[in-house]
């Protein structure tokens, strides 16, 4: 596995890759690799040649207030990792190479981002659309994973995908989870003892909302209403950040639920934000 922190270097070495006729793999990440992301990279390495895994803590999609100075990094471990999944190419670039002092180009796409995690987290999806293209700039991958953990993030990207005929197929994976159905997240190393032990409540809750819908209940407000009272109970030191069912590829709240729905959750867990969905097929 080579490990490059270049991007001018990166570039070159897909280009190389690419007139050899090779396919590339791109899975993009943040680091403090979990088995989640290694679930993502095991399966992007059965879709192509050659496995490019970025990791990256941009910090151009944290805002003001939050974690990027304390996200979790365990580089070493990041190494082991990838190489396991059978990575190709490890890229980990400094924020200063990939932005310029006086970097000015945004790639944005607003009227996805209105709801769930874009409403709470202002340029989140800016920050986020923007790497994620020069990623694609730079690894001129033909398939990329993303996780379905993070549903908005992949509907974003595949708009803007498509809308600006970037040539990528993005590939969705479904969300990895602990025997006790608590997502993997990197952001899992803030729980305490206490907090981890109550999370899983964050996907039963999801459940039962779902057995909800599926046995007929069509109101978005009074499942809403449900899920806020189950949470009031299960999860006392939990704060609820938002609790929305959505439209699956518009990212828009529904009015009643009339075909598949998304519903989509943030909970706040004392140092830890964390992001949980279910897709209801009705
Ligand atoms: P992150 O490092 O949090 O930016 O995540 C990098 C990629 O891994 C994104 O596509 C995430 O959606 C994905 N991912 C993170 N956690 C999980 C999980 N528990 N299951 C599936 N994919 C995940």
């Amino acid at each position: 596995m080579n490990i490059i922190n270049d991007p001018q270097e990166l570039q070159q070495h897909c280009l190389t890759w690419r007139r050899d006729g090779l396919r590339i793999g791109l899975v993009p990440t943040m680091g403090y690799l979990h088995d989640g992301h290694q679930a993502l990279m095991r399966h992007a390495r059965t879709l192509c040649d050659r496995l490019v895994v970025s990791i990256f803590l941009n910090p151009t999609q944290f805002g003001p207030g939050e974690d990027l100075d304390k996200y979790p990094h365990d580089p070493e471990g990041d190494k082991a990792k990838a190489l396991a999944c059978g990575t190709d190419l490890l890229f980990m670039p400094d924020p200063a190479a990939m932005y310029a002092a006086n970097h000015a180009t945004w790639i944005d796409v607003p009227d996805l981002g209105r709801h769930l995690c874009g409403a709470r987290r202002p340029g989140h999806f800016r920050g986020v659309c923007t790497v994620v293209t020069k990623l694609f700039m730079l690894a001129q991958p033909e398939v990329a994973v993303f996780g379905r953990k993070d549903w908005q993030q992949l509907a974003i990207l595949k708009r803007l995908v498509r809308d600006l005929n970037i040539p990528v197929d993005l590939v969705g994976h479904d969300i990895v989870r602990e025997a006790d159905g608590l997502a993997l997240s990197s952001r899992n190393a803030y729980l305490t003892r206490d907090e981890r032990a109550a999370a899983p409540a964050i996907r039963q809750g999801l459940v039962k909302l779902a057995e909800m819908v599926q046995k007929g209940e069509r109101d978005p407000e009074v499942a809403k209403k449900f899920l806020r009272d189950e949470y009031a109970a299960t999860l006392p030191m939990g704060t609820v950040d938002y609790i929305e069912l959505v439209d699956p590829d518009d990212i828009t709240p529904v009015a009643a639920v009339t075909g598949p729905v998304l519903a989509a959750v943030a909970v706040g867990m004392g140092r830890a934000r964390l992001i949980d969905n279910i897709l209801i097929e009705v």
